[in-house]
């Protein structure tokens, strides 16, 4: 299959911390002229069913998906899976790990937040979770944003939800080779997402490259709404470089805050191998 398609791997449903459902997401990527998607909501495939009937209904070709949270040498990267089978035990099972301990966190962040004046914010961030195994910083920026704390969730994230900020809970999530292993073992790709938004050394960076292929890790996030187009570049390098697939998806959330849209980035580079094309008996 051509690098011309207009392939969005990469969005979040009311499942982990998207606004839309998959319905409506499926609806909105069509529109947007998306030929190949995948949902892949946090930690939880609980939506592949109901996306990939609604791509169908849609007329987009579909791929399963999921974005594992991972700590690698004390930072969290993010895993995308893609065209797993989504009713294996040992990926549910690992997911589901994955998700415990949220709950917990959840309440702690909430008792970072009230030391500094921010009253209630678990039930405030809760009225927002649409998954309470899944609730996220992001519902807690909706909370902060909605009671007036912040103008925006990006302003809440840079205030209170990351490292040093009142609201920041340090967590411990699945390790590396653990969720390439849940997504490879359950037959499908594993994919570095947005690999610029991590704060790693050059000599980090290798390792987390490294460490991923010899895992079985096999592809990166090159096109995506977090990357610049500068980073576009440097991770098409870095993707020939370690011989890995690229992926292009937008991250896309929500209409109020994401600022790139379902299936309207560039398309990837000519020069680089696409996901889709190993994937391609995977398609659905
Ligand atoms: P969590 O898994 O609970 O740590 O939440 C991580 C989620 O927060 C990511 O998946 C993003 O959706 C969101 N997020 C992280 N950083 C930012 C930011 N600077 N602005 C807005 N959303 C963010
Ligand atoms: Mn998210
Ligand atoms: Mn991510
Ligand atoms: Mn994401």
């Amino acid at each position: 299959m051509t690098h011309l398609l207009n392939a969005d791997l990469h969005c979040h449903s009311v499942v982990s911390d998207g606004t839309l459902t998959p319905e409506e997401l499926a609806a909105r990527a069509s529109a947007n002229g998306v030929e190949l998607w995948a949902l892949t909501d946090h930690d939880e495939v609980a939506g592949q069913h109901r996306a990939l009937d609604a791509a169908r209904a849609q007329g987009m070709r579909y791929l399963t998906g999921t974005e594992i949270s991972v700590t690698f040498i004390g930072q969290t990267v993010h895993i995308v899976g893609l065209g797993f089978d989504p009713l294996n035990e040992e990926l549910v099972r690992g997911l589901h790990r994955t998700r415990g301990g949220r709950e917990l966190r959840a309440r702690e962040m909430a008792e970072g937040l009230a030391k500094v004046g921010i009253k209630h914010a678990y039930e405030g961030a809760l009225k927002f979770v649409g998954n309470p195994e899944l609730i996220s910083r992001t519902h807690f920026a909706r909370f902060l944003v909605e009671s007036g704390v912040c103008k925006e969730t990006n302003e809440v994230f840079r205030k209170y939800l990351t490292e040093g900020k009142p609201g920041y809970v340090p967590h411990r999530w699945a390790s590396l080779k653990d969720a390439v292993g849940w997504i490879t073992g359950a037959g499908g790709m594993a994919v570095i997402a947005h690999p610029a938004r991590y704060k790693f050394t050059p000599t980090e960076e290798f390792a987390l490259f490294t460490e991923f292929k010899n895992h079985g890790g096999q592809g990166v996030e090159v096109v995506t709404g977090s990357h610049s187009a500068a980073e576009y570049v440097t991770y098409a390098e870095t993707a020939r470089e370690f011989g890995l697939a690229a992926s292009r998806g937008s991250d896309f959330h929500s209409p109020d805050e994401s600022h790139t849209e379902l299936g309207t980035l560039p398309l990837l580079p000519g020069n680089l191998t696409p996901v889709w094309e190993s994937l391609a008996a995977r398609i659905q």
